[in-house]
């Protein structure tokens, strides 16, 4: 309006001048109507442009406003209503109609637009929303008759000024809320679906957003665990937890509080007890991560929590069934393998070392057996306390099954204590003062090792006290300490057994024969089968390698057998080819002698290979005899009654008394190669041997010597009034064709020769 001031105060001095002259004109120049009219019609068209222009000015000014106003609003990526304040419609824009469905045309139609969109109970409300300019949200009635949610917001866009009123022109801005809501919809109800689960899985979330000091807990953690109200941070937290899991506590809180990048992503787990809403302590598990805030560089820890306290409690009703034995309440093998692994690594690391001791009750079957198995416990029981009293300051015992107990000691450096432990042991068993057991007097014992000893594993050091204590089985001692040596011989020994087993199967034993000489006349009288093992890669094992150990076993038995069948056969069948007759010695051992049907046994081999009794010899050794006399006599009687000839083997070498010989029914004594070796150097050994002959003289008994390798031995042995002889020097233990060879060719008068020589020469020096 200010602009057009001049223009019109222009046009208004025009009029006024004009005026003046039409005056002037009228009252001193005669009334010229003529020239006033001109001058009137002049005034009044300046006037009139002036009014025009004017008007025509302000008319394009709001057009320009308008068409500003239209851009704008096709511009916004909403809908837009332009109107003026008394809501008349003065444009919506490109997005309207594509939101609502209406265009200009339904616009200019004349229909209310606010009516045609809005539902009719929120009309007025909505217009009341829409001039206080607040967001207001409600639904569009669209053309094709959908709802369409929106959110209206409005604001005063120009003012224009119209002469002496203004107008205000209004732009409401409508947001479609369809997706918005539907997403809401969404995440409403995944967020319903995730407390479900978590509800439904029993899982507590706490969340410990970086930067922050207190804790989200989620409801379902606070109805497990017994938190304060309000805001919970890690105090509030640790107040809830048992002081026995506060170590592992301790733990997280230094995890979270000692906060490192690289643990992100890591995830870490605790098993924490901690009082629940009943007031008991319950276990939770606790896994949790760090997390981060990609904005700053703070922590913070997100984790679940889940009750096992059922787990747990199984868990620890297993491991007692796994680790206790129900009879004693002491730990079993199990636990003790456990402990045992754990205390030998120990003793790698440190300077402490332990002794495992392994006792075992002697007889207990005959307990168990005669006083019932209940009885059987409560002696278990009872060597459970008594043990246990015995292991003092961190040592360990176990029943590691039947009555095997294992004590797991600190060595004091005493290398004694597992004895004097034992011996304890053994005292206050002895003192059982028991009704039920007082029949019998109750005893153990035990071996044991040193864990430093085995650089291997504690199930070696375990292996070895235990084969210590089976050493002790049928040992004197009753306490017995491990020796590697020891152990590794009977692990030979066992690999033998196996073998020999296999040996048997294969047939690889053969015998060989020895010829035994008659000292009188050089005479052959007879031969000693001798065993020997070809194994498979022709090696020749000799006897006394094998025979002790497949004495131990059962083995020995069938190996007899065989001897005893080949050896008579075989003399047999040189008898029938009319070779000289001679007697086969055949060597058996106290297993054949008490464990087997021996008479039966030599009978059968009689009758199936057809050899005469007489040509048969059993030779046996003075400690056969002297383990049982009276059944070794009966026996002996009846195997000279089948007519077979008995020798005493190696006599000499036992604790046989000269006196026994009186009683033993045999007819040939032989003499053990340790008084042969030395005889012609040896004073002592010359005068046992003729001590030892004389009195088998007068006993009728005739007498051999051994291991005769020279014409020495042989003279003083034949000037002594030795019978015969047997050794190398006249032959050695050799294969059955050789020998049937050595009958044929032995000459016996140089055999002979060979002696008187010798005998001769010797009395001559
Ligand atoms: P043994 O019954 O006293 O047999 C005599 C042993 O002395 C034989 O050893 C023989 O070779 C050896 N010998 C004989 N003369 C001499 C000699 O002049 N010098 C030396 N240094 N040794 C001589 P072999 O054959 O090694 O047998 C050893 C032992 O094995 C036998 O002692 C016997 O106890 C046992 N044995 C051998 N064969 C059998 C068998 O078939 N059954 C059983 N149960 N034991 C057997
Ligand atoms: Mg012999
Ligand atoms: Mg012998």
């Amino acid at each position: 309006m200010r602009k057009h001031l001049f223009e019109i105060i222009v046009a208004l001095m025009l009029f006024a001048i004009t005026t003046v002259f039409m005056l002037c004109n009228f009252f001193f120049f005669n009334n010229r109507a003529d020239i006033t009219v001109a001058i009137v019609i002049f005034a009044l068209l300046s006037l009139g442009g002036i009014v025009f222009h004017t008007a025509k000015h302000m008319v394009s000014k709001e057009l320009e406003a308008k068409e500003r106003l239209k851009r704008l609003a096709d511009s916004i990526n909403a809908a837009v209503i332009v109107w003026d304040a008394d809501f008349r419609y003065k444009y919506i824009n490109f997005e309207f109609t594509r939101m609502y469905g209406y265009n200009e045309e339904d616009i200019n139609s004349g229909d209310d637009i606010l009516h045609k969109v809005l539902p009719e109970d929120a009309f007025m409300p909505s217009l009341q929303a829409i001039i206080n300019n607040r967001d207001e949200e409600f639904r569009v009635t669209a053309k094709n008759g959908n709802s369409v949610a929106t959110v209206w917001n409005t604001s005063i866009m120009e003012i224009i000024e119209k002469r002496d009123s203004k107008l205000y022109l209004l732009m409401s801005i409508g947001y479609d809320l369809s997706e918005l809501l539907s997403t809401k919809q969404e995440l409403e109800e995944s967020e319903k679906k995730y407390a479900l689960s978590m509800e439904l899985s029993e899982i507590g979330i706490l969340l410990l957003t970086p930067g922050e000091d207190t804790f989200y807990i989620s409801e379902q953690l606070r109805n497990m665990v017994s938190f304060p109200e309000g805001p919970i941070g890690i105090k509030e937290i640790g107040d809830s937890v048992h002081h026995k899991s506060l170590p592992e506590f301790e733990k997280i809180t230094a995890y979270v509080k000692g906060f490192r990048r690289t643990d992100i992503g890591k995830i870490q787990s605790s098993k924490i007890q901690c009082k629940s809403l009943d007031g008991s302590y319950k276990w939770f598990e606790f896994r949790y991560r760090l997390i981060t805030s990609p904005l700053t560089d703070k922590f913070g820890l997100g984790g679940s929590v889940i009750d096992i306290t059922r787990d747990i409690e199984k868990d620890i009703r297993i491991e007692k069934m796994a680790y206790i034995d129900e009879t004693t309440g002491l730990f079993n093998r199990n636990r003790f393998m456990q402990i045992g692994r754990d205390a030998f690594e120990y003793t790698r690391d440190s300077n402490v070392d332990y002794w495992i001791i392994i006792a075992d009750i002697d007889n207990f079957h005959i307990v168990n057996d005669t006083t019932g198995y209940e009885n059987g416990n409560k002696l278990l029981q009872r060597m459970a306390s008594i043990v246990t009293s015995q292991v003092v300051n961190g040592g360990y015992v176990a029943r590691i099954g039947g009555d095997n107990f294992a004590l797991l000691v600190q060595d004091n450096g005493n290398d004694n204590l597992p004895v004097s432990i034992i011996n304890t042991i053994q005292t206050e068993l002895r003192e059982i003062k028991s009704e039920t057991f007082k029949a019998q007097t109750i005893t153990c014992s035990a071996g044991y090792c040193k864990m430093s000893d085995s650089a291997i594993d504690f199930s070696k050091v375990l292996d070895q006290a235990e084969f210590s204590l089976s050493l002790s089985d049928g040992s004197r001692e009753s306490v017995i300490r491990y020796d590697n040596k020891v152990h590794e011989r009977v692990l030979r020994d066992a690999e033998t057994e196996k073998e020999i087993a296999e040996a048997i199967a294969n047939n690889e034993f053969v015998l060989f024969y020895q010829p035994k000489i008659s000292l009188t006349d050089g005479t052959l009288m007879g031969m000693e089968a001798l065993i020997r093992w070809i194994k498979p890669d022709g090696r020749l094992v000799p006897p006394v390698q094998f025979i002790p150990i497949a004495e131990k076993s059962m083995n020995i038995t069938q190996i007899s057998n065989f001897v005893l069948n080949e050896a008579c056969r075989q003399n047999k069948e040189w008898q029938d080819k009319g070779l000289q007759p001679l007697t086969v010695s055949v060597n058996l051992t106290s297993v054949d002698f008490y464990q087997t049907d021996v008479i039966s046994n030599i009978k059968t081999v009689l009758e199936t290979t057809g050899l005469d009794p007489e040509y048969l010899d059993i030779e046996l050794t003075e400690s056969l005899a002297l383990k049982d006399i009276d059944n070794a006599v009966s026996q002996m009687e009846e195997i000279r009654n089948l007519g077979v000839k008995l020798s005493m083997d190696d006599f000499g070498t036992g604790y046989s008394s000269l006196s026994y010989i009186q009683v033993l029914p045999i007819s040939l004594l032989k003499l053990d190669r340790s008084f042969i070796m030395y005889l012609e150097k040896d004073e002592m050994s010359k005068e046992i041997v003729s001590a030892v002959i004389r009195i088998a003289k007068c006993k009728r008994i005739e007498t051999i010597a051994e291991g005769v390798e020279n014409v020495e031995q042989a003279a003083i042995l034949r000037g002594s009034g030795c019978d015969y002889v047997q050794g190398y020097l006249f032959g050695k233990p050799m294969p059955a064709d050789k020998f049937e060879e050595f009958i044929r060719t032995h000459n016996a008068a140089l055999a002979e020769q060979m002696v008187t020589d010798s005998a001769e020469h010797t009395a001559a020096v």
